[in-house]
Protein backbone atom coordinates (compact mmCIF):
# COMPACT_ATOMS: atom_id res chain seq x y z
CA UNK A 1 0.00 0.00 0.00
CA UNK A 2 2.97 2.62 1.05
CA UNK A 3 5.09 1.44 -2.29
CA UNK A 4 2.04 1.46 -4.20
CA UNK A 5 1.14 6.03 -3.30
CA UNK A 6 5.12 5.96 -3.44
CA UNK A 7 4.96 5.24 -7.23
CA UNK A 8 1.66 7.04 -7.63
CA UNK A 9 3.24 10.46 -6.09
CA UNK A 10 6.62 9.60 -8.01
CA UNK A 11 4.78 9.35 -11.42
CA UNK A 12 2.34 12.64 -10.56
CA UNK A 13 5.82 14.60 -9.75
CA UNK A 14 7.21 13.40 -12.94
CA UNK A 15 4.52 13.82 -15.05
CA UNK A 16 3.47 17.28 -13.71
CA UNK A 17 7.34 18.08 -14.08
CA UNK A 18 7.83 16.87 -17.29
CA UNK A 19 4.56 18.86 -18.48
CA UNK A 20 6.59 22.17 -16.53
CA UNK A 21 9.51 21.41 -18.42
CA UNK A 22 8.44 20.79 -22.11
CA UNK A 23 6.37 23.83 -21.47
CA UNK A 24 9.21 26.05 -21.18
CA UNK A 25 10.51 25.43 -24.36
CA UNK A 26 8.01 27.17 -25.50
CA UNK A 27 7.33 30.08 -23.09
CA UNK A 28 11.69 31.02 -22.67
CA UNK A 29 12.51 33.36 -25.17
CA UNK A 30 16.01 33.95 -26.20
CA UNK A 31 17.21 36.44 -28.57
CA UNK A 32 14.69 39.76 -29.71
CA UNK A 33 12.85 37.59 -32.52
CA UNK A 34 11.66 35.26 -29.87
CA UNK A 35 9.79 37.51 -27.88
CA UNK A 36 7.12 38.86 -30.65
CA UNK A 37 6.37 34.96 -31.38
CA UNK A 38 3.42 33.43 -28.23
CA UNK A 39 3.75 30.08 -26.68
CA UNK A 40 0.98 28.53 -28.98
CA UNK A 41 2.47 29.94 -31.98
CA UNK A 42 5.64 28.23 -30.81
CA UNK A 43 3.46 24.86 -29.90
CA UNK A 44 1.93 24.84 -33.63
CA UNK A 45 5.04 25.94 -35.40
CA UNK A 46 6.86 22.88 -33.65
CA UNK A 47 3.85 20.19 -33.99
CA UNK A 48 3.77 21.27 -37.96
CA UNK A 49 7.68 21.59 -37.97
CA UNK A 50 7.99 17.38 -36.50
CA UNK A 51 5.07 16.23 -39.10
CA UNK A 52 7.15 18.10 -41.84
CA UNK A 53 10.13 16.32 -40.98
CA UNK A 54 8.64 12.49 -40.75
CA UNK A 55 7.17 12.31 -44.22
CA UNK A 56 9.73 13.95 -46.00
CA UNK A 57 13.86 12.93 -46.50
CA UNK A 58 14.65 14.68 -43.65
CA UNK A 59 13.78 11.12 -41.97
CA UNK A 60 16.46 9.48 -43.01
CA UNK A 61 18.83 12.49 -41.52
CA UNK A 62 16.66 11.51 -38.32
CA UNK A 63 18.11 8.32 -38.34
CA UNK A 64 21.44 8.38 -39.22
CA UNK A 65 21.72 10.52 -36.17
CA UNK A 66 20.07 8.86 -33.67
CA UNK A 67 21.86 6.09 -34.33
CA UNK A 68 25.32 7.46 -34.38
CA UNK A 69 25.42 10.77 -32.44
CA UNK A 70 22.26 9.45 -29.94
CA UNK A 71 22.93 5.48 -29.68
CA UNK A 72 26.21 5.16 -30.12
CA UNK A 73 27.49 9.04 -29.07
CA UNK A 74 30.29 9.36 -31.79
CA UNK A 75 30.60 12.91 -30.74
CA UNK A 76 31.64 11.89 -27.64
CA UNK A 77 33.72 9.13 -29.29
CA UNK A 78 35.47 11.74 -31.32
CA UNK A 79 36.46 13.64 -28.30
CA UNK A 80 37.22 11.85 -25.07
CA UNK A 81 37.52 7.84 -25.22
CA UNK A 82 37.29 7.39 -21.54
CA UNK A 83 34.30 9.67 -21.43
CA UNK A 84 32.73 7.37 -23.92
CA UNK A 85 33.11 4.32 -22.55
CA UNK A 86 31.68 6.25 -19.16
CA UNK A 87 28.50 7.38 -21.24
CA UNK A 88 27.93 4.13 -23.12
CA UNK A 89 28.16 1.81 -19.62
CA UNK A 90 25.61 4.52 -17.95
CA UNK A 91 23.31 4.89 -20.79
CA UNK A 92 23.44 1.44 -21.78
CA UNK A 93 22.93 -0.18 -18.32
CA UNK A 94 20.54 2.13 -17.37
CA UNK A 95 18.42 1.58 -20.25
CA UNK A 96 18.59 -2.09 -20.53
CA UNK A 97 17.96 -2.47 -16.80
CA UNK A 98 14.91 -0.45 -16.99
CA UNK A 99 13.53 -2.28 -19.89
CA UNK A 100 14.53 -5.84 -18.72
CA UNK A 101 14.19 -5.46 -14.71
CA UNK A 102 12.22 -2.40 -14.09
CA UNK A 103 9.43 -2.68 -16.07
CA UNK A 104 9.52 -6.72 -16.14
CA UNK A 105 5.94 -7.31 -15.53
CA UNK A 106 5.30 -4.79 -19.07
CA UNK A 107 8.01 -5.58 -21.69
CA UNK A 108 10.15 -8.75 -20.39
CA UNK A 109 6.84 -10.81 -19.56
CA UNK A 110 5.56 -9.88 -23.01
CA UNK A 111 8.13 -10.74 -25.09
CA UNK A 112 9.61 -13.94 -22.99
CA UNK A 113 6.39 -16.10 -21.82
CA UNK A 114 8.35 -18.15 -19.29
CA UNK A 115 10.34 -15.13 -17.73
CA UNK A 116 11.74 -15.63 -13.91
CA UNK A 117 14.41 -12.62 -12.72
CA UNK A 118 15.92 -15.70 -10.84
CA UNK A 119 17.00 -18.01 -14.25
CA UNK A 120 19.39 -17.38 -17.01
CA UNK A 121 19.77 -15.62 -19.13
CA UNK A 122 17.94 -12.77 -16.89
CA UNK A 123 19.97 -13.29 -13.66
CA UNK A 124 23.27 -12.75 -15.53
CA UNK A 125 22.04 -9.59 -17.71
CA UNK A 126 20.83 -8.08 -14.62
CA UNK A 127 24.09 -8.25 -12.82
CA UNK A 128 25.66 -7.10 -16.57
CA UNK A 129 23.89 -4.46 -16.50
CA UNK A 130 24.05 -3.03 -13.10
CA UNK A 131 27.47 -3.30 -12.92
CA UNK A 132 27.99 -1.78 -16.27
CA UNK A 133 26.46 1.15 -14.72
CA UNK A 134 28.33 0.94 -11.68
CA UNK A 135 31.71 0.79 -14.20
CA UNK A 136 30.20 4.13 -15.13
CA UNK A 137 29.29 6.28 -12.03
CA UNK A 138 33.02 4.91 -11.09
CA UNK A 139 34.15 6.62 -13.86
CA UNK A 140 32.34 9.71 -13.26
CA UNK A 141 33.93 9.99 -10.04
CA UNK A 142 37.29 9.18 -11.25
CA UNK A 143 36.96 11.59 -13.51
CA UNK A 144 35.37 14.32 -11.65
CA UNK A 145 37.38 13.82 -8.50
CA UNK A 146 40.59 11.80 -9.16
CA UNK A 147 41.60 12.57 -12.87
CA UNK A 148 40.21 16.54 -12.46
CA UNK A 149 39.31 16.44 -15.59
CA UNK A 150 40.29 21.05 -16.56
CA UNK A 151 36.93 22.85 -16.82
CA UNK A 152 34.77 20.37 -15.42
CA UNK A 153 33.03 22.28 -13.11
CA UNK A 154 30.63 20.20 -10.34
CA UNK A 155 27.79 21.50 -9.14
CA UNK A 156 25.42 20.02 -6.44
CA UNK A 157 23.00 18.87 -9.48
CA UNK A 158 26.06 16.68 -10.59
CA UNK A 159 26.68 15.56 -7.30
CA UNK A 160 23.18 14.31 -6.87
CA UNK A 161 22.67 12.73 -9.76
CA UNK A 162 26.33 10.46 -8.94
CA UNK A 163 24.73 9.52 -5.39
CA UNK A 164 21.13 8.89 -6.70
CA UNK A 165 22.72 6.05 -9.47
CA UNK A 166 24.90 4.91 -7.46
CA UNK A 167 22.29 4.35 -4.47
CA UNK A 168 20.06 2.68 -6.80
CA UNK A 169 22.85 0.24 -8.19
CA UNK A 170 24.24 -0.32 -5.03
CA UNK A 171 21.21 -1.27 -2.95
CA UNK A 172 19.88 -3.58 -5.74
CA UNK A 173 23.37 -5.72 -5.57
CA UNK A 174 23.33 -5.81 -1.62
CA UNK A 175 19.65 -6.68 -2.08
CA UNK A 176 20.23 -9.64 -4.36
CA UNK A 177 23.22 -10.48 -2.24
CA UNK A 178 21.38 -10.71 1.07
CA UNK A 179 18.49 -12.93 -0.49
CA UNK A 180 20.95 -15.14 -1.62
CA UNK A 181 22.06 -16.05 1.98
CA UNK A 182 18.60 -15.48 3.60
CA UNK A 183 17.43 -18.39 5.67
CA UNK A 184 14.22 -16.72 5.95
CA UNK A 185 13.81 -15.93 2.12
CA UNK A 186 15.27 -20.01 1.99
CA UNK A 187 12.38 -21.02 3.89
CA UNK A 188 9.47 -19.02 2.59
CA UNK A 189 9.96 -20.56 -0.93
CA UNK A 190 9.89 -24.13 0.31
CA UNK A 191 6.73 -23.68 1.94
CA UNK A 192 4.71 -21.91 -0.54
CA UNK A 193 6.39 -24.12 -3.68
CA UNK A 194 7.99 -26.93 -2.67
CA UNK A 195 5.48 -28.75 -1.46
CA UNK A 196 7.73 -31.19 0.85
CA UNK A 197 7.33 -32.28 4.18
CA UNK A 198 9.29 -35.13 5.33
CA UNK A 199 11.68 -34.11 7.16
CA UNK A 200 14.82 -35.53 6.43
CA UNK A 201 13.95 -34.22 2.29
CA UNK A 202 13.80 -31.21 3.59
CA UNK A 203 17.20 -31.96 5.50
CA UNK A 204 18.78 -32.96 2.44
CA UNK A 205 17.22 -30.26 0.39
CA UNK A 206 18.30 -27.59 2.99
CA UNK A 207 21.97 -29.01 2.66
CA UNK A 208 22.35 -28.93 -0.88
CA UNK A 209 21.18 -24.70 -0.91
CA UNK A 210 23.14 -24.10 1.79
CA UNK A 211 26.81 -25.68 -0.39
CA UNK A 212 25.60 -25.00 -3.77
CA UNK A 213 23.52 -21.46 -3.72
CA UNK A 214 25.48 -20.19 -0.45
CA UNK A 215 22.17 -20.09 2.12
CA UNK A 216 22.94 -19.52 5.49
CA UNK A 217 21.37 -21.99 7.66
CA UNK A 218 20.57 -21.54 11.23
CA UNK A 219 20.84 -25.23 11.68
CA UNK A 220 23.06 -26.87 9.01
CA UNK A 221 26.79 -25.84 8.39
CA UNK A 222 28.45 -27.99 5.76
CA UNK A 223 30.60 -30.73 4.84
CA UNK A 224 27.41 -32.66 4.17
CA UNK A 225 27.97 -36.53 3.19
CA UNK A 226 27.76 -37.04 -0.78
CA UNK A 227 24.59 -39.34 -0.16
CA UNK A 228 22.33 -35.92 1.48
CA UNK A 229 23.60 -33.81 -1.49
CA UNK A 230 22.95 -36.10 -3.90
CA UNK A 231 19.27 -36.32 -2.32
CA UNK A 232 19.22 -32.83 -2.28
CA UNK A 233 20.37 -31.83 -5.91
CA UNK A 234 17.02 -34.54 -6.51
CA UNK A 235 14.90 -32.44 -4.83
CA UNK A 236 16.14 -29.71 -6.16
CA UNK A 237 15.58 -30.73 -9.52
CA UNK A 238 11.79 -31.51 -9.22
CA UNK A 239 10.82 -28.74 -6.99
CA UNK A 240 13.47 -25.36 -7.25
CA UNK A 241 15.65 -25.36 -10.77
CA UNK A 242 12.56 -24.13 -13.04
CA UNK A 243 12.50 -20.59 -11.28
CA UNK A 244 15.99 -20.97 -10.05
CA UNK A 245 19.61 -20.92 -11.93
CA UNK A 246 22.67 -21.06 -10.05
CA UNK A 247 23.40 -18.43 -8.01
CA UNK A 248 26.90 -17.82 -9.63
CA UNK A 249 25.50 -16.25 -12.58
CA UNK A 250 24.39 -13.55 -10.61
CA UNK A 251 28.11 -12.62 -10.71
CA UNK A 252 27.38 -9.39 -8.71
CA UNK A 253 25.48 -10.75 -5.92
CA UNK A 254 26.94 -13.84 -5.64
CA UNK A 255 30.51 -12.30 -5.19
CA UNK A 256 29.26 -9.70 -2.46
CA UNK A 257 27.40 -12.85 -0.74
CA UNK A 258 30.40 -14.52 -0.63
CA UNK A 259 31.68 -11.37 1.82
CA UNK A 260 28.93 -11.15 3.71
CA UNK A 261 28.08 -14.85 4.39
CA UNK A 262 29.91 -14.72 7.94
CA UNK A 263 27.31 -12.19 9.46
CA UNK A 264 24.35 -14.37 7.19
CA UNK A 265 22.24 -14.72 10.30
CA UNK A 266 23.04 -11.42 11.53
CA UNK A 267 21.67 -9.91 8.52
CA UNK A 268 18.58 -12.04 7.84
CA UNK A 269 17.29 -11.47 12.53
CA UNK A 270 17.75 -7.63 11.22
CA UNK A 271 15.41 -8.41 8.54
CA UNK A 272 18.28 -6.45 6.21
CA UNK A 273 17.02 -7.80 2.98
CA UNK A 274 13.61 -5.96 3.95
CA UNK A 275 14.93 -2.58 3.97
CA UNK A 276 17.36 -2.93 1.37
CA UNK A 277 13.95 -3.50 -1.00
CA UNK A 278 12.60 -0.79 0.72
CA UNK A 279 15.60 1.74 0.03
CA UNK A 280 16.05 -0.05 -3.52
CA UNK A 281 12.80 0.74 -4.88
CA UNK A 282 12.31 4.07 -2.78
CA UNK A 283 15.48 5.10 -4.44
CA UNK A 284 13.91 4.10 -7.72
CA UNK A 285 11.14 6.28 -7.49
CA UNK A 286 13.01 9.13 -5.74
CA UNK A 287 15.09 8.94 -9.20
CA UNK A 288 11.97 9.00 -11.07
CA UNK A 289 9.84 11.73 -9.27
CA UNK A 290 13.23 13.89 -9.21
CA UNK A 291 14.53 12.91 -13.31
CA UNK A 292 12.76 15.82 -15.05
CA UNK A 293 14.92 18.12 -12.10
CA UNK A 294 18.20 16.36 -12.49
CA UNK A 295 21.46 16.15 -15.03
CA UNK A 296 19.73 13.12 -15.56
CA UNK A 297 17.02 14.47 -18.12
CA UNK A 298 19.52 15.33 -20.74
CA UNK A 299 19.05 11.55 -21.60
CA UNK A 300 16.17 13.10 -23.17
CA UNK A 301 17.01 16.53 -23.82
CA UNK A 302 20.17 15.45 -25.59
CA UNK A 303 18.61 13.22 -27.93
CA UNK A 304 16.37 15.80 -28.85
CA UNK A 305 18.59 18.51 -29.35
CA UNK A 306 20.73 16.35 -31.47
CA UNK A 307 17.90 15.46 -33.47
CA UNK A 308 16.85 18.73 -34.02
CA UNK A 309 19.79 20.86 -34.95
CA UNK A 310 20.48 17.70 -37.55
CA UNK A 311 17.26 19.07 -39.60
CA UNK A 312 16.98 22.47 -38.49
CA UNK A 313 19.23 25.06 -39.98
CA UNK A 314 18.99 29.08 -40.11
CA UNK A 315 17.40 30.62 -42.86
CA UNK A 316 15.29 28.03 -43.65
CA UNK A 317 13.41 26.78 -40.28
CA UNK A 318 11.11 28.86 -39.02
CA UNK A 319 11.37 31.35 -36.49
CA UNK A 320 9.36 30.35 -33.95
CA UNK A 321 11.19 26.68 -34.49
CA UNK A 322 14.48 28.35 -33.71
CA UNK A 323 13.47 29.81 -30.64
CA UNK A 324 12.37 26.78 -29.39
CA UNK A 325 15.09 24.22 -30.39
CA UNK A 326 17.17 27.52 -28.34
CA UNK A 327 15.44 26.53 -24.93
CA UNK A 328 15.43 22.83 -25.30
CA UNK A 329 19.22 23.43 -25.71
CA UNK A 330 19.34 25.15 -22.70
CA UNK A 331 18.21 22.07 -21.23
CA UNK A 332 19.85 19.63 -23.24
CA UNK A 333 23.59 20.92 -22.02
CA UNK A 334 24.94 18.32 -19.89
CA UNK A 335 27.59 20.38 -18.43
CA UNK A 336 30.51 18.16 -19.48
CA UNK A 337 32.69 21.26 -20.06
CA UNK A 338 33.93 20.08 -23.63
CA UNK A 339 33.12 23.58 -24.50
CA UNK A 340 35.21 25.17 -22.12
CA UNK A 341 38.09 23.09 -22.77
CA UNK A 342 38.30 24.39 -26.21
CA UNK A 343 36.94 28.40 -25.82
CA UNK A 344 39.21 30.51 -27.46
CA UNK A 345 39.16 33.33 -24.88
CA UNK A 346 39.47 31.42 -21.63
CA UNK A 347 42.74 32.79 -20.73
CA UNK A 348 40.46 36.23 -19.66
CA UNK A 349 39.55 34.01 -16.72
CA UNK A 350 43.16 34.48 -15.33
CA UNK A 351 42.58 37.91 -15.10
CA UNK A 352 38.95 38.52 -14.92
CA UNK A 353 37.09 35.87 -12.39
CA UNK A 354 33.77 35.61 -13.89
CA UNK A 355 32.27 32.33 -14.51
CA UNK A 356 30.47 33.24 -17.05
CA UNK A 357 33.08 33.31 -19.13
CA UNK A 358 33.66 29.75 -19.69
CA UNK A 359 30.75 28.71 -22.26
CA UNK A 360 29.76 25.43 -19.93
CA UNK A 361 28.72 28.26 -16.88
CA UNK A 362 27.41 30.95 -19.45
CA UNK A 363 24.68 28.61 -20.58
CA UNK A 364 23.06 28.16 -16.63
CA UNK A 365 23.15 32.44 -16.34
CA UNK A 366 21.40 32.47 -19.28
CA UNK A 367 19.05 29.79 -18.56
CA UNK A 368 17.69 32.37 -15.72
CA UNK A 369 18.02 34.99 -18.44
CA UNK A 370 15.42 33.31 -20.57
CA UNK A 371 13.16 32.18 -18.08
CA UNK A 372 12.22 35.93 -17.47
CA UNK A 373 13.18 35.86 -13.82
CA UNK A 374 14.69 39.31 -12.46
CA UNK A 375 18.66 39.54 -12.51
CA UNK A 376 20.56 42.12 -10.63
CA UNK A 377 22.00 44.71 -12.02
CA UNK A 378 25.40 42.58 -11.36
CA UNK A 379 24.45 39.50 -12.18
CA UNK A 380 23.32 40.84 -16.01
CA UNK A 381 26.58 42.64 -16.45
CA UNK A 382 28.35 39.16 -15.77
CA UNK A 383 26.59 37.79 -18.19
CA UNK A 384 27.15 40.73 -20.22
CA UNK A 385 30.95 40.56 -19.80
CA UNK A 386 30.72 36.89 -20.45
CA UNK A 387 29.14 37.09 -23.60
CA UNK A 388 31.24 39.97 -24.69
CA UNK A 389 34.38 37.70 -23.92
CA UNK A 390 33.73 35.98 -27.25
CA UNK A 391 35.58 35.97 -30.08
CA UNK A 392 32.97 34.02 -32.18
CA UNK A 393 35.20 31.12 -32.98
CA UNK A 394 33.23 28.39 -33.71
CA UNK A 395 35.03 26.08 -31.62
CA UNK A 396 32.29 25.68 -28.53
CA UNK A 397 29.55 24.79 -31.27
CA UNK A 398 31.71 22.54 -33.12
CA UNK A 399 32.56 20.21 -30.43
CA UNK A 400 29.21 19.71 -28.21
CA UNK A 401 28.51 16.46 -27.84
CA UNK A 402 24.94 17.22 -28.33
CA UNK A 403 25.46 19.41 -30.93
CA UNK A 404 24.24 22.81 -29.58
CA UNK A 405 24.36 25.35 -31.34
CA UNK A 406 25.98 27.95 -29.21
CA UNK A 407 26.97 30.27 -31.43
CA UNK A 408 23.52 31.40 -32.60
CA UNK A 409 22.82 31.22 -28.45
CA UNK A 410 25.68 33.91 -27.99
CA UNK A 411 24.52 36.00 -30.47
CA UNK A 412 20.94 36.10 -29.21
CA UNK A 413 22.03 36.64 -25.88
CA UNK A 414 23.96 39.67 -26.60
CA UNK A 415 21.43 41.05 -28.88
CA UNK A 416 19.06 40.49 -25.77
CA UNK A 417 21.46 42.59 -23.63
CA UNK A 418 22.15 45.05 -26.28
CA UNK A 419 18.52 46.00 -26.19
CA UNK A 420 18.03 45.99 -22.64
CA UNK A 421 21.20 46.18 -20.90
CA UNK A 422 24.40 48.37 -20.03
CA UNK A 423 25.09 50.43 -22.77
CA UNK A 424 27.88 48.38 -24.69
CA UNK A 425 30.90 49.54 -25.67
CA UNK A 426 32.64 46.86 -27.69
CA UNK A 427 29.39 46.84 -29.75
CA UNK A 428 29.66 50.36 -31.20
CA UNK A 429 30.99 49.88 -34.30
CA UNK A 430 28.28 49.68 -36.59
CA UNK A 431 30.69 47.57 -39.12
CA UNK A 432 31.60 45.43 -36.34
CA UNK A 433 32.70 42.22 -37.46
CA UNK A 434 30.29 39.22 -36.33
CA UNK A 435 27.35 41.83 -35.21
CA UNK A 436 28.15 43.73 -38.42
CA UNK A 437 27.45 39.86 -40.34
CA UNK A 438 24.64 39.30 -38.36
CA UNK A 439 23.13 42.31 -39.59
CA UNK A 440 19.85 40.77 -41.78
CA UNK A 441 18.99 38.86 -38.74
CA UNK A 442 18.32 41.98 -36.68
CA UNK A 443 15.38 44.45 -37.42
CA UNK A 444 17.25 47.68 -37.88
CA UNK A 445 15.80 49.79 -35.35
CA UNK A 446 17.24 47.53 -33.01
CA UNK A 447 20.27 47.32 -34.61
CA UNK A 448 20.90 50.95 -34.11
CA UNK A 449 19.57 51.09 -30.73
CA UNK A 450 22.40 50.21 -28.65
CA UNK A 451 24.94 52.49 -30.98
CA UNK A 452 23.21 55.08 -30.12
CA UNK A 453 22.80 54.23 -26.31
CA UNK A 454 26.65 53.48 -25.85
CA UNK A 455 27.12 56.84 -28.16
CA UNK A 456 24.74 58.81 -25.70
CA UNK A 457 26.46 57.59 -23.08
CA UNK A 458 30.26 58.40 -24.38
CA UNK A 459 29.04 61.66 -25.30
CA UNK A 460 27.24 62.55 -21.71
CA UNK A 461 31.16 62.27 -20.43
CA UNK A 462 32.34 64.22 -23.24
CA UNK A 463 32.18 67.53 -23.36
CA UNK A 464 33.25 67.96 -26.89
CA UNK A 465 30.65 65.32 -28.08
CA UNK A 466 27.84 67.35 -26.39
CA UNK A 467 29.12 70.82 -27.93
CA UNK A 468 30.44 70.13 -31.38
CA UNK A 469 30.41 73.70 -32.06
CA UNK A 470 33.24 74.04 -29.88
CA UNK A 471 35.75 71.68 -31.91
CA UNK A 472 36.93 74.34 -34.20
CA UNK A 473 37.65 77.31 -31.96
CA UNK A 474 39.52 75.09 -29.41
CA UNK A 475 42.47 77.06 -28.05
CA UNK A 476 45.66 76.03 -26.66
CA UNK A 477 44.50 76.89 -23.88
CA UNK A 478 41.52 74.32 -23.81
CA UNK A 479 44.44 71.46 -23.64
CA UNK A 480 45.08 69.13 -21.13
CA UNK A 481 48.39 67.91 -21.26
CA UNK A 482 49.58 65.22 -23.22
CA UNK A 483 50.57 63.05 -20.55
CA UNK A 484 47.02 63.42 -19.13
CA UNK A 485 46.79 60.88 -21.75
CA UNK A 486 47.95 58.22 -20.08
CA UNK A 487 49.41 55.99 -22.42
CA UNK A 488 51.04 53.10 -23.11
CA UNK A 489 55.16 53.30 -24.08
CA UNK A 490 53.62 51.62 -27.21
CA UNK A 491 50.48 53.96 -27.84
CA UNK A 492 52.69 56.84 -27.26
CA UNK A 493 54.26 56.09 -30.65
CA UNK A 494 51.67 58.51 -32.18
CA UNK A 495 54.40 61.21 -31.30
CA UNK A 496 56.30 60.50 -34.53
CA UNK A 497 53.36 61.00 -36.65
CA UNK A 498 54.16 63.01 -39.72
CA UNK A 499 50.87 63.63 -40.99
CA UNK A 500 51.13 61.20 -44.04
CA UNK A 501 47.47 60.25 -44.20
CA UNK A 502 48.51 56.52 -45.19
CA UNK A 503 46.64 55.38 -42.25
CA UNK A 504 43.00 57.14 -43.21
CA UNK A 505 43.96 56.79 -46.81
CA UNK A 506 44.03 52.27 -46.01
CA UNK A 507 41.39 51.98 -43.05
CA UNK A 508 38.27 50.69 -44.44
CA UNK A 509 35.78 52.45 -42.34
CA UNK A 510 37.15 55.59 -43.63
CA UNK A 511 36.80 54.21 -47.31
CA UNK A 512 33.31 52.53 -46.86
CA UNK A 513 31.86 56.27 -46.79
CA UNK A 514 31.77 59.03 -49.24
CA UNK A 515 32.47 61.47 -46.86
CA UNK A 516 33.90 60.03 -43.98
CA UNK A 517 34.56 62.77 -41.93
CA UNK A 518 30.81 64.01 -41.75
CA UNK A 519 29.98 60.40 -40.32
CA UNK A 520 33.30 59.59 -38.49
CA UNK A 521 34.50 62.96 -37.55
CA UNK A 522 38.48 63.11 -36.71
CA UNK A 523 39.97 60.45 -39.35
CA UNK A 524 42.88 58.32 -37.69
CA UNK A 525 45.96 60.53 -38.83
CA UNK A 526 43.83 63.53 -37.53
CA UNK A 527 43.37 61.31 -33.94
CA UNK A 528 47.15 61.21 -33.98
CA UNK A 529 48.16 64.41 -33.86
CA UNK A 530 44.83 64.93 -31.33
CA UNK A 531 46.60 62.92 -29.50
CA UNK A 532 49.86 64.27 -30.11
CA UNK A 533 48.61 67.94 -29.12
CA UNK A 534 47.12 65.99 -25.73
CA UNK A 535 43.49 67.07 -26.98
CA UNK A 536 41.80 63.83 -24.86
CA UNK A 537 38.64 65.07 -25.37
CA UNK A 538 38.59 65.91 -29.26
CA UNK A 539 39.70 62.31 -29.41
CA UNK A 540 37.06 60.92 -27.16
CA UNK A 541 34.69 62.72 -29.50
CA UNK A 542 35.48 61.20 -32.68
CA UNK A 543 32.99 58.53 -33.87
CA UNK A 544 36.71 57.30 -35.73
CA UNK A 545 37.42 55.43 -32.63
CA UNK A 546 34.31 54.29 -31.74
CA UNK A 547 33.54 52.89 -35.25
CA UNK A 548 37.52 51.38 -36.30
CA UNK A 549 37.21 47.48 -36.29
CA UNK A 550 40.88 47.17 -35.24
CA UNK A 551 41.82 45.51 -38.24
CA UNK A 552 45.53 46.87 -37.89
CA UNK A 553 45.85 48.04 -41.49
CA UNK A 554 46.64 51.66 -40.44
CA UNK A 555 49.16 50.03 -38.31
CA UNK A 556 50.95 48.28 -40.53
CA UNK A 557 50.99 50.57 -43.73
CA UNK A 558 52.24 53.50 -41.23
CA UNK A 559 55.93 54.52 -43.11
CA UNK A 560 56.82 55.72 -39.20
CA UNK A 561 55.79 52.91 -37.18
CA UNK A 562 52.96 54.17 -35.38
CA UNK A 563 51.24 51.94 -32.98
CA UNK A 564 47.78 53.51 -34.75
CA UNK A 565 45.63 50.67 -33.54
CA UNK A 566 46.78 50.60 -30.55
CA UNK A 567 46.49 54.25 -29.98
CA UNK A 568 42.63 54.06 -31.04
CA UNK A 569 42.32 51.17 -28.57
CA UNK A 570 43.69 52.63 -25.57
CA UNK A 571 42.03 56.32 -26.11
CA UNK A 572 38.73 53.99 -26.69
CA UNK A 573 39.81 51.90 -23.45
CA UNK A 574 40.45 55.42 -21.21
CA UNK A 575 37.12 57.13 -22.89
CA UNK A 576 35.27 53.60 -21.44
CA UNK A 577 36.48 53.69 -18.47
CA UNK A 578 35.98 57.61 -17.61
CA UNK A 579 32.02 56.92 -18.54
CA UNK A 580 31.76 53.83 -16.32
CA UNK A 581 33.51 55.33 -13.33
CA UNK A 582 31.53 58.48 -14.04
CA UNK A 583 28.15 57.43 -15.17
CA UNK A 584 27.34 54.05 -14.22
S1 LIG B 1 32.61 31.06 -29.87
FE1 LIG B 1 33.04 32.22 -28.01
S2 LIG B 1 32.36 30.91 -26.33
FE2 LIG B 1 32.55 29.64 -28.17
S3 LIG B 1 34.62 28.79 -28.05
FE3 LIG B 1 34.74 30.62 -29.30
S4 LIG B 1 35.27 32.26 -27.85
FE4 LIG B 1 34.55 30.52 -26.62
S1 LIG C 1 27.18 23.37 -24.10
FE1 LIG C 1 27.65 21.34 -24.94
S2 LIG C 1 29.86 21.12 -24.68
FE2 LIG C 1 29.21 22.81 -23.35
S3 LIG C 1 28.84 21.90 -21.35
FE3 LIG C 1 26.88 21.92 -22.43
S4 LIG C 1 26.77 19.93 -23.46
FE4 LIG C 1 28.90 20.20 -22.85
S1 LIG D 1 50.41 56.63 -41.45
FE1 LIG D 1 51.61 56.97 -39.59
S2 LIG D 1 52.76 58.80 -39.99
FE2 LIG D 1 51.16 58.72 -41.55
S3 LIG D 1 49.50 59.92 -40.66
FE3 LIG D 1 49.13 57.85 -40.10
S4 LIG D 1 50.12 57.62 -38.10
FE4 LIG D 1 50.90 59.45 -39.00
S1 LIG E 1 42.52 49.62 -37.25
FE1 LIG E 1 43.10 51.39 -38.47
S2 LIG E 1 42.63 50.83 -40.56
FE2 LIG E 1 41.54 49.39 -39.25
S3 LIG E 1 39.55 50.31 -38.96
FE3 LIG E 1 40.77 51.01 -37.27
S4 LIG E 1 41.60 52.95 -37.95
FE4 LIG E 1 40.87 51.91 -39.77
Amino acid sequence: MFLTASLYVALAIFGLALIYKVSTWFRFKIGIESTQISTPKRFFAAVKGILSTLFSARILTLLKVFLLDVLLQFRILKEDTLRWVMHICIYAGFFLLLFMHALDKYITVAIWKNYYSTINPFMFLRDLFGVLVIIGVAIAIYRRFILKVPRLFSKAMDIYAIILVAVIMLSGIFLEATKMIAYSDYQRMVNEYSGLSDPQELKALEAYWVKEFGTVSPNLRGPFDEKTLAQGKDLHQSSCAECHARPQWAFAGYGTAKVIRPIGLGIDQARLPSILWYIHILACFVGLAYLPFSKMFHIFTSALSLLANSVMEKGKSSPANIATRQALELDACTHCGTCSLRCSVIMAFEEIKNMNIFPSEKIASIKALASGKELSAGELKHIQEGVYLCTNCYRCTVVCPVGINLQDLWFNVRETLLQKGYPEFFALSPLSFYRGLMREETVQKDYEKPLIRAREAIASQCDLMKRKEKVLPLTPADRPLQSGLNLSAQAKTFSVCFGCQTCTTVCPVVSNYENPQEVLGLLPHQIMHAAGLGLRDLAFGSNMLWDCLTCYQCQEQCPQGVSVTDVLYELKNLAIKHVREKAL
